[in-house]
C-alpha cells in the first residue's frame, strides 16, 4: 500500500474517531443531568431546611423577619421557617432531629390549690418541669404529697430557701441554714439530695457556692407573672421572647400563671420546642 494512502486512511480514521467522540459529548451535554442534580439538590436543601427549622426555630424566624424582610421572602421563605417545619415533620416523623430545648420553671410552691392543677396539665402533655420550693410551703398541710408527686412524675425539684430570704441580706450562716433546712425537707420526701437551688429575687453570693454543693439556677425569660396575674399577657410575653435553651420563670401559686404555663407549653410545642428540666440545659 502506498504510504500516502496509508497516512490518509489513518488520518481519516482518527478524524472519524474524533467526530464520534464529539458526537457522544454532544449527546451527553443534552442528557438531562440537571434533573438529576435537582433531585440531589432538593434533598440536600430539604435537609438543610429541616436543620435550620428545628435547631434555631423562633430565633431564625425572628432574625429573618427583622433583618432581611425582602430577602427573606426569596431566600429564607423557600428554605426556612414554617414551611420547613411542616415538610420536615411530614418527611421524617419518627426520625426527628434534635428539637430546640427550653425549660419551664416554677418558684414559690408548692401551692395546695394550683400546683396539683399544674401537675395534671403537665402530665397530660408529658412535659417535665422544674420546681424551686420554699421550705415553709412544703410544711403546710398535705403539701409534702405534692412534692412526692412531683418526684414520681419526673419533675426536677430544687431549693428556694426556707423563708424565701434574699440571701445577700442575711448572714452567710443564716443563708446556709435556709438552704440546709429546705434541702433536708425535700430529701426526706424524695430520698434524693437536692442539687439545684434558685436564690429568691435572683440575689446570689458567689462565696456561698464554695460552701455549698448546690448549683444556683437563674432564668432568662421573666414575664412578671406575679405582677400582672394576666394569663394572656404572660403567654404573649413568653412566646414572643423565648429562644432555644431559655429558662422561663413562672410561679405556681397563681391561677393565671398555671393557666399561662399550659398555654405556653402548647404554643411552644406547636413551634417545635421540647421542654426539659434545667439540669438538661445546664449539662449541654
Ligand atoms: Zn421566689
Amino acid at each position: 500500500m502506498d504510504v500516502t494512502v496509508m497516512k490518509y486512511r489513518v488520518q481519516r480514521k482518527r478524524l472519524l474517531q474524533g467526530l464520534g467522540l464529539a458526537y457522544v459529548l454532544v449527546l451527553l451535554s443534552f442528557y438531562p443531568w440537571q434533573w438529576r442534580a435537582a433531585d440531589f439538590g432538593g434533598a440536600v436543601t430539604e435537609q438543610a431546611a429541616e436543620t435550620a427549622g428545628q435547631t434555631t426555630d423562633g430565633q431564625t424566624a425572628k432574625d429573618a423577619g427583622d433583618t432581611v424582610p425582602g430577602q427573606a421572602g426569596d431566600d429564607a421563605g423557600e428554605t426556612v421557617p414554617g414551611q420547613a417545619g411542616e415538610d420536615a415533620g411530614e418527611a421524617v416523623p419518627g426520625q426527628a432531629m434534635e428539637k430546640p430545648k427550653v425549660a419551664i420553671t416554677f418558684d414559690d410552691g408548692p401551692n395546695a390549690k394550683w400546683t396539683p392543677i399544674l401537675l395534671d396539665g403537665l402530665k397530660e402533655r408529658s412535659v417535665k418541669a422544674t420546681f424551686f420550693l420554699i421550705g415553709v410551703n412544703i410544711e403546710k398541710g398535705d403539701n409534702a404529697e405534692i412534692v412526692r408527686r412531683m418526684q414520681e412524675e419526673g419533675h426536677l425539684i430544687g431549693n428556694h430557701t426556707y423563708h424565701h430570704v434574699e440571701m445577700t441580706k442575711v448572714s452567710d450562716t443564716a443563708a446556709l441554714n435556709e438552704l440546709a433546712m429546705t434541702g433536708e425537707l425535700i430529701q426526706n420526701i424524695t430520698g434524693e439530695p437536692v442539687e439545684y437551688m434558685r436564690p429568691p429575687f435572683g440575689a446570689w453570693q458567689k462565696e456561698l457556692e464554695e460552701k455549698l454543693h448546690v448549683i444556683p439556677v437563674l432564668w432568662t425569660v421573666d414575664p412578671l407573672d406575679w405582677k400582672t396575674e394576666d394569663t394572656d399577657k404572660i403567654v404573649d410575653r413568653v412566646v414572643k421572647d423565648v429562644e432555644e435553651n431559655d429558662i422561663i420563670l413562672l410561679h405556681d401559686c397563681y391561677e393565671s400563671s398555671v393557666e399561662a404555663a399550659l398555654q405556653i407549653i402548647d404554643r411552644l410545642t406547636e413551634q417545635g420546642y421540647e421542654f426539659v428540666t434545667v439540669d438538661e440545659l445546664l449539662a449541654d
